[in-house]
């Protein structure tokens, strides 16, 4: 890159036994924030080996394993919460609340805010456009998508064409690893998607390695994730459904998928 000092940067690391954490620097400003607050320990850690400094939290939902650690890092480091209106009452410590539409001003960056109502019903995601990198807790997950906990099908596909929107070469950062599990079911209703094919080989490789198979491209999930698919011909055609609507393939897929 041209202008290192414009790059957002990222760093992951894992968390409790499948959450990721991500810090994202803006080095102009000294800033730092954490995406969620999966763990305490961990994003502490992170912070001391990249020595950074945490001076925001990044809320995409109020469950435990995303806000869980909110106060204790509030208190520790003085830093300042945002996070979804919808949930602000499920939030502990929020300072700034966003919602769909909403920019926030991270240093040199700007996220976009955009409701994914479904995993949870005020669920946010955070889309840094300039960056390519979107953070979207549990709405998209490589080759996956949130379980249905509070909204419904219908809520969660038009969250899913929104994140669909984005710009192909977007880095998908979702908050768990979960790709291997999704890969084995997404062949299970898609086995003629030769992308799938070498992209489920190439993740067995990856995690054999114990490697992340975070983030993913927009374009890639497109291809291959059986939850931005209901219109895939052999999809509907092996869950007999070829004339059914988007929504009802999409519901039906979930279902499958929390059975499965
Ligand atoms: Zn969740």
């Amino acid at each position: 890159m041209n202008h290192p000092e414009l790059e957002l940067e990222i760093h992951l690391f894992p968390c409790l036994a499948d959450n990721y954490g991500f810090l994202i620097h803006d080095r102009e400003y000294g800033l730092t924030a954490t995406i969620d607050t999966p763990e305490v320990t961990a994003i502490e850690k992170a912070l001391v080996i990249k020595g950074w400094k945490l001076t925001y939290i990044l809320n995409t939902h109020h469950h435990w394993d995303h806000a869980g650690g909110n106060l204790e890092l509030k208190e520790k480091t003085g830093c300042v919460i945002v996070g979804p209106r919808a949930e602000a009452t499920r939030i502990p410590g929020i300072d700034i609340q966003v919602g769909e539409g909403d920019t926030f001003a991270f240093g040199q960056h700007t996220a976009r805010i955009l409701a994914t109502p479904g995993h949870t019903l005020g669920h946010i995601v955070y889309h840094f456009e300039h960056a390519h990198a979107a953070f979207v807790g549990d709405t998209l997950f490589a080759l996956g998508c949130g379980r249905l906990f509070e909204g419904t099908a219908e809520q969660m596909w038009r969250s899913l064409q929104k994140l669909m929107q984005w710009p192909d070469e977007t880095r998908i950062y979702c908050a768990h690893e979960y790709t291997q599990k999704n890969a084995h079911f997404a062949l299970t209703i898609e086995p003629g998607n030769q992308e799938l094919v070498a992209r489920a080989a190439e993740i067995d490789r990856l995690r054999k390695k114990d490697h992340p198979t975070i983030p993913s491209l927009l374009a890639m999930e497109k291809m291959t994730n059986p939850f931005l698919r209901p219109t895939s011909r052999e999809i509907r055609d092996r869950l007999d459904m070829l004339q059914a609507s988007d929504t009802e393939v999409f519901a039906r897929i979930r279902e499958l998928k929390d059975r499965y």
